[in-house]
């Protein structure tokens, strides 16, 4: 029986047919009332998503765009900014926002844990700062951090404003934007909403608009308040990536039809079932259990064989994950579980890795022994002479 495409990376993700289908639908003028129909009612059913009832901006895009927009819209050069950084996302945050002039200050954890909220609350508390910039999700550890908790500490100590990156959080988990006083949200289309990439998805607060509004804002086309300003009217600043607004009308109706809760607690029981599969191959999943995502699980290898293994997994298995960030490239793998996957196919992916570790174990045992053999031979047949 041929095996099928088990697709597991952290996105983009693979697309629902009747999404995809979307993208077909014919191309109309942004200026046109069609798009202001479809552009007001999309962004009318992102809200739920963010937990807002205030403004979200479609840009057109990459995740990456949308962190660069909050940042080169809310904060002026030489604003002091604290990036609370648990991985190489949060580190992207910390570039950007030195790039665009801030003065930036970190506090980080060691990836595969998460900064106490306390500890956040206590660097606020040195210094005026303009905002602290959050990842809720840390994709590349597969950590989601306490957001509540950490929006409860961050607003009894200071009203700087709390950017978040929701990348890889938003429709698989609860963002809560209005209740946690959260000002900019930044998430994406192409991962837990089981779209095509192409659009970020910008909640921000009135009080971040009026920020973004003063002079001196640093990027043309990523422009904050601009974009507000058109979508007041019903439409985008510049052409939007219409085919993606199509698809996220679709990507919605899918999410509405199954119900929000639903989805973010489906997203739950399937990464705690990725999580006890990959145990059950006596893998170890990186973060402690309360801080694990609901998107992305990270499994540590007991060699430092992941590349190998990850090859052997898609040419042999047709299972494809995605590889460890930075420090962690030769022995973590990264399995996405964002948007409709089902229980099954995370759970095979898991007995997958552990059939090519124990594999890859063995080969690496054999070459071992192989290599300890050769230099006991050499050795045999120098010693004497050494000795001598
Ligand atoms: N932030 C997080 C948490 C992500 O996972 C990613 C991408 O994987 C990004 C930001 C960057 O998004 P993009 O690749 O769409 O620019």
């Amino acid at each position: 029986m041929p095996v099928m495409r088990n697709y597991r990376v952290t996105g983009p993700v693979e697309v629902p047919e009747g999404i995809l289908a979307a993208m077909t639908r014919r191309m109309i003028s942004h200026r046109s009332a069609e798009f202001r129909g479809l552009f007001t009612d999309v962004v009318k059913r992102l809200e739920p998503l963010f937990g807002t009832s205030g403004t979200v901006l479609p840009l057109t895009c990459s995740g990456t765009g949308g962190m660069e927009a909050a940042v080169a819209s809310v904060l002026r050069p030489g604003e002091r900014v604290l990036v609370v950084e648990l991985g190489y996302f949060g580190e992207r945050f910390a570039e950007i926002a030195a790039h665009h002039g801030a003065h930036v200050d970190v506090v980080r954890a060691p990836w595969g844990q998460v900064v106490a909220a306390r500890d956040i609350a206590s660097r606020l508390a040195e210094h005026a700062y303009a905002a602290v910039l959050l990842t809720h999700n840390e994709t590349s550890t597969g950590v989601i951090a306490p957001l509540r908790e950490w929006a409860a500490a961050i607003r009894a100590v200071s009203d700087c404003l709390i950017v978040v990156d929701v990348v890889s959080s938003l429709g698989a988990a609860e963002i809560a934007f209005d209740e946690l006083g959260l000002d900019v949200a930044v998430g994406v289309t192409q991962k837990a909403l089981a779209c095509p990439p192409g659009l970020a998805l910008v909640a921000v607060s009135d009080r971040a608009l009026e920020r973004a509004a003063r002079p001196g804002g640093r990027s043309y086309y990523l422009d904050l308040a601009k974009a507000a300003e058109h979508a007041r009217l019903g439409t985008t600043t510049y052409t939007p990536a219409l085919p993606i607004v199509h698809a996220l009308d679709a990507a919605l109706r899918a999410v509405e039809d199954e119900g929000l809760e639903q989805v973010w607690r489906r997203h739950a029981h399937t990464a705690r079932r990725c999580r006890e599969a990959v145990r059950a191959q006596g893998l170890t999943v990186v973060p402690p259990e309360e801080h694990c995502s609901p998107t992305v699980t990270a499994v540590r290898l007991p060699s430092p064989d992941a590349e190998r293994v990850r090859d052997e997994l898609a040419t042999r298995h047709d299972v494809w994950v995605s590889s460890g960030r930075g420090g962690w490239k030769s022995e973590v793998l990264r399995v996405g579980h964002m948007g409709p996957v089902p229980v099954a196919e995370a759970e095979a992916c898991a007995e997958a890795i552990g059939a090519c570790a124990r594999e890859a174990g063995a080969a690496a045992e054999v070459g071992a022994a192989a290599e300890a053999g050769t230099a006991a031979e050499v050795g045999t047949a120098t010693e004497p002479s050494a000795g001598r």
